[in-house]
């Protein structure tokens, strides 16, 4: 890497500003020398720009376009769609004076559970890394930076804060850090954000381990960040390879960093790579500019995105319903559509289109009813009495249910306690299917929930969670103005206890991700286990013929083609999946694995070539005991599927390669029959190599410890409580004010500060809190907690001598 050009000018006070962050999502300026602040945002669907960052938590932001998440996207296996969205992100944050983007999410679905599901792709890498790609390219190709997050293992919320996800280097390196190399690898985004946990015992924000693999292994060339408050040990966090620390304003960060180099600990050189990359990115984005763009042309394509990416779960030929049918439709999300999720991604959209809305513009005729509260769990007495009623005289046979996850279900910052849709939501389904109605279940949401009712409903159309304009792309593939052509890029199980290792997802200060490769559709592939929905299902309107598989090998690349033919009525979309059986050896491996896929729109009769190019080292597999990718020779099963389940043309080509390592043969035997019973601690930690760690005593009060563990010292409770104020009252506010979209967003975020803060530690509380609650005043609160009053408030009252930034007042560059 070249030196930058302004590096020797500086002094050692200004590059140690360069390093961290300032004012919730700036980085430091330097204006002796104009070097600007960086703007950054969340991130990942749409903008995030704050207005101020007065207040905690997340706090009013520009109006910008919610877009579909993750969890939607992902579903309709089409990067064209990620590109197109990175570009409009991009185009609405150069409006806004934003450089960087903080997104995509590319961590793996490793259990529906996951609060924060509905912001990441899938449960594949293959995918989520492809996807992300798309994204980043559409961001920077505007001259938008991405960050893609959160590197790595961040793969439950509850505990996010402390825990430590411990995975063996198989599953780490095939599943893991697989979407962040294709990432990294497809695309170069101009920067990364650690997560908050730690993997096998070493915080992300030190994981030299990682950050090796990122620059040396994989070339990455950007920056590397902290998640917001995710930073421990500055001078750590630094010599490992984190670059700047995030949010910022915390003194003590800055006083490690000089005393370290005052002492030697750290030498200046290596403070001047990071700092040199921090100024490689504000050149990088020096002569951005606003350009022209409409939010209506955002608005149209949030929906058409939706639509692309919509599945179709189940349909007994009920839809698409006719425009001049008579409809009931029940379910409050139909005015209230969940469109994004909670938590940092929340975004002040500049317009929604509800399914209510979609229907009125169109001119549909229906009678509607809530049916239930979208803001409870409880059903009402008095909607229920409505709903009898109704049904009982409604001359509509056919009956729309719009269910799903609300944010009081799923959020960022939380796990979710169980796979079930809201009770009062299931009440009412049941209801209504005693009705002998046809019903149609509309689904929104960002993760899988339990089906109950699968069997008894005619349809199931789940739009995820579709973005501002989801209510048009619900409304056009009900009356089939669209086909759905969406797949999911998830498994549904049955229920909850079908998922390994199930019952320890989620519970403590570390989780053993003892399933090691076996994530998703690769347990159940292999287990031989038939979930609700698999991986890569979805139906459509119309249907499609495969033939003429063909597979050609030249040099390191292998083509596989086949043509697709619409034989049905409709104008739509088939996603053809490439799924690859690799040979058995000495290594454990899954039954089958996505490799390729694509994406074909055909008319009626319409019939196309399909080409699905892989490099023939896409078929490596991880070998732990010389820790590198290698192709291992073989015959390797080639099925071209239109799910999972469903292999529509098959072939068999032999690779020339090495010879797989044998492993321990019971080691082999557990985890290749999926016989989660053998797989015990002991043995996955003779697979691994690692050991699981000790619970540790919850006291004495550490800054490591829970903002909820204070509550178990006298002095403590009272500290907590003074704390947690602020968010309650947050929270009495926003329930005072009126009804309306404004009253809902503040009720969430307050929600979500109130989760954040029983879930944080005083340490990270202290690092994201952007200076609101310093370092001194979390090891007062430490010191009072464990009774040591007098020496808290010392700690509190004593000043931090840290080296004065360079700029009173940011140099934020001016808008366009
Ligand atoms: C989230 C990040 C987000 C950051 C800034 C953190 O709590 O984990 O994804 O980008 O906050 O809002």
């Amino acid at each position: 890497m070249q030196e930058n050009k302004n590096i020797n000018a500086l002094t050692l006070e200004e590059k140690i500003a360069l390093l961290s962050g300032r004012e919730g999502f700036y980085t430091n300026s330097v204006s002796r020398m104009q070097i600007p602040a960086i703007s950054l945002a969340d991130g990942p669907h749409g903008l995030r720009k704050q207005l101020s960052n007065k207040e905690l938590g997340v706090s009013k932001s520009q109006p910008s376009t919610a877009f579909p998440t993750a969890a939607c996207t992902a579903s309709g296996w089409n990067e064209d769609n990620l590109y197109k969205m990175g570009q409009a992100i991009a185009k609405e944050c150069l409006n806004y004076g934003v450089d960087i983007l903080l997104g995509p999410g590319v961590n793996i679905k490793r259990n529906p559970l996951c609060g924060r599901n509905f912001e990441y792709f899938s449960e594949d890498p293959l995918l989520a890394g492809n996807l992300a790609s798309a994204q980043i390219k559409g961001l920077q190709d505007m001259g938008v930076g991405a960050c893609v997050k959160h590197f790595a293992l961040n793969n439950s919320e509850n505990y996010r804060y402390i825990s430590s996800s411990i995975c063996d280097k198989k599953a780490m390196r095939e599943i893991y850090l697989k979407p962040f190399e294709i990432a990294v690898k497809k695309s170069q985004p101009h920067a990364i954000m650690c997560a908050y946990n730690a993997i096998n015992g070493t915080f992300a924000s030190e994981n030299k381990h990682l950050y090796d693999i990122l620059r040396k292994e994989w070339g990455f060339n950007g920056i590397t960040m902290t998640d917001w408050g995710a930073n421990r040990n500055r001078v750590k966090s630094l010599l490992s390879g984190c670059d700047l620390e995030m949010p910022g304003d915390n003194p003590i960060c800055r006083k490690q960093i000089y005393d370290a180099v005052k002492s030697g600990d750290l030498q200046e050189e290596q403070l001047d790579i990071s700092v040199c990359r921090v100024l490689d990115l504000v050149e990088k984005y020096k002569n951005n500019k606003a350009v022209d763009f409409s939010f209506e042309e955002h608005h149209k394509l949030a929906g058409e995105i939706a639509q692309d990416c919509a599945v179709l779960m189940k349909n007994d030929g009920v839809l698409p319903l006719k425009t001049s049918e008579k409809l009931l439709i029940v379910g409050e999300l139909f005015e209230k559509m969940r469109y994004q999720g909670a938590g940092s991604s929340m975004i002040n959209s500049t317009k929604i289109t509800t399914p209510k809305n979609a229907f009125e513009e169109n001119d549909a005729t229906f009678e509607y009813l809530k049916g239930y509260k979208e803001n409870s769990f409880d059903a009402s007495e008095e909607l229920i009495l409505q709903l009898e009623k109704k049904l009982k005289e409604s001359k509509a046979d056919k009956v729309i249910i719009f269910a799903g996850l609300t944010d009081f279900a799923e959020s960022e910052g939380f796990d979710r306690e169980n796979m079930f849709l809201p009770k009062n939501q299931l009440e009412v389904i049941d209801r209504v299917i005693q009705s002998g109605k046809k019903v149609v279940v509309v689904l929104f949401g960002g993760s899988p929930v339990e089906l109950p009712f699968k069997n008894e409903v005619s349809a199931i159309l789940n739009m995820y969670l579709p973005g501002q304009n989801g209510g048009s792309a619900t409304y056009n593939l009900i009356f089939g103005k669209a086909c759905p052509s969406g797949k999911l890029a998830e498994t549904w199980p049955e229920k909850y206890q079908d998922i390994p290792f199930y019952s320890e997802y989620s519970k403590g200060e570390w989780e053993a991700y003892k399933e090691s490769v076996f994530v998703g559709y690769r347990y159940y592939s292999t287990a031989n286990k038939k979930p609700a929905f698999p991986f890569g299902f979805g139906l459509s309107y119309t249907t499609f013929e495969y033939s003429d598989l063909n597979v050609e090998i030249l040099n390191d690349k292998i083509t596989v083609s086949c043509n697709v033919k619409n034989t049905g009525d409709f104008y739509g979309a088939e996603i053809v999946e490439l799924f690859v059986n690799a040979p058995i050896g000495g290594l454990f491996k899954p039954e089958k694995e996505l490799k390729g896929y694509k994406k074909v729109y055909l008319y009626p009769n319409e019939e196309k070539l399909v080409e699905i190019e892989i490099a023939l080292c896409d078929l490596a597999i991880f070998d732990p005991y010389s820790d590198l990718f290698k192709l291992f020779g073989g015959e390797y099963k080639l099925l071209i599927s239109s799910d999972i389940d469903n292999v529509r043309l098959s072939t068999t080509i032999v690779i020339q390669g090495e010879k797989m390592p044998q492993m321990d043969e019971k080691i082999y035997n557990v985890y290749q029959n999926c016989d989660l019973l053998g797989i015990t601690d002991e043995i996955f930690e003779r697979m691994s190599g690692l050991s699981l760690p000790k619970e540790k005593e919850k006291l004495p009060i550490t800054l490591e410890s829970r903002f909820t563990d204070l509550k178990l010292t006298f002095w403590g409770k009272i500290l907590y409580k003074a704390v947690t104020g602020v968010a309650n009252n947050q929270l009495k506010k926003a329930k005072k004010l009126p009804e309306g979209v404004e009253r809902d967003n503040k009720i969430k975020s307050a929600t979500f500060l109130k989760r954040i803060f029983d879930s944080n530690i005083l340490l990270s509380l202290s690092m994201s809190s952007s200076g609101r609650f310093p370092y001194g005043v979390a090891l007062g609160f430490m010191h009072i907690a464990n009774g040591k009053v007098f020496k808290g408030i010392v700690a509190i009252l004593k000043p931090i001598k840290a080296p004065k930034l360079p700029d009173k007042k940011l140099l934020k560059k001016p808008k366009k």
